[in-house]
């Protein structure tokens, strides 16, 4: 399989594996513009062209929130972007708040390409936060949330000044956004 056909085989994939998912803002998004969102960041703000990564991307929520295991993901896609994928990937059976701080501790641990994919993924839920919220955060939660994403992206910078730059400027705005809403 050539790069580009492992990439539309990956988007195949994850449509079918989020078909019944939407995203938790009141104007419920199909869940797979989020992880297409995601690679779309990767690729045009952080000029990414490494397909492992793009690959892992479109793939990256499809353990933690889909009946998915890294074995469907190794065969066809490969290890490294299995590899990528279980970076990203929240330890579902540990309590909500834990998670939260592992994720600041494991940030500057994580592979390069994971660094990338955890900067596109907090830069597109915080545009969901401050554009299309969860039914029923404050705006406390809304203004929480991006201070913790905001730990755990200081805990990977030094890896790509584009996505970096555009991480900064959307928690400015989505800040500001959500303080007049
Ligand atoms: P959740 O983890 O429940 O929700 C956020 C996650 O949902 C995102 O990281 C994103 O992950 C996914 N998501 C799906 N749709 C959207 C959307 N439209 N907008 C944003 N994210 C979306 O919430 P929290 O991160 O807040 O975690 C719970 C924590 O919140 C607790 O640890 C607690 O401390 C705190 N809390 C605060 C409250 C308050 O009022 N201040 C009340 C209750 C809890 P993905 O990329 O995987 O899709
Ligand atoms: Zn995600």
């Amino acid at each position: 399989m050539n790069d580009v056909a492992k990439l539309l085989r990956a988007v195949s994939f994850a449509a079918q594996k989020h078909a019944a998912q939407k995203r938790k803002g009141a104007d419920e998004q199909p869940y797979i513009n989020h992880v297409l969102e995601v690679a779309n960041l990767l690729a045009n703000v952080g000029k990414i062209e490494d397909y492992d990564v793009l690959i892992a991307a479109v793939l990256h929520d499809t353990i933690e929130d889909t009946a998915t295991t890294a074995e469907e993901i190794t065969n066809p896609f490969g290890e490294t972007v299995s590899q990528y994928v279980l970076e990203v990937t929240d330890d579902k059976s540990l309590p909500k708040a834990q998670r939260k701080q592992l994720q600041i501790k494991h940030a500057p641990h994580l592979s390069n390409g994971a660094k990338y994919i955890k900067l596109a993924d907090k830069i597109s839920n915080i545009r969901d936060v401050s554009e299309h919220p969860p039914a029923g955060w404050s705006t406390e939660r809304r203004l929480e949330y991006i201070v913790w994403g905001e730990k755990v992206i200081n805990g990977l910078r030094g890896v790509n000044v584009d996505l970096e730059k555009h991480f900064d400027e959307l928690i400015l705005k989505a800040r500001d956004a959500i303080e007049k809403s």
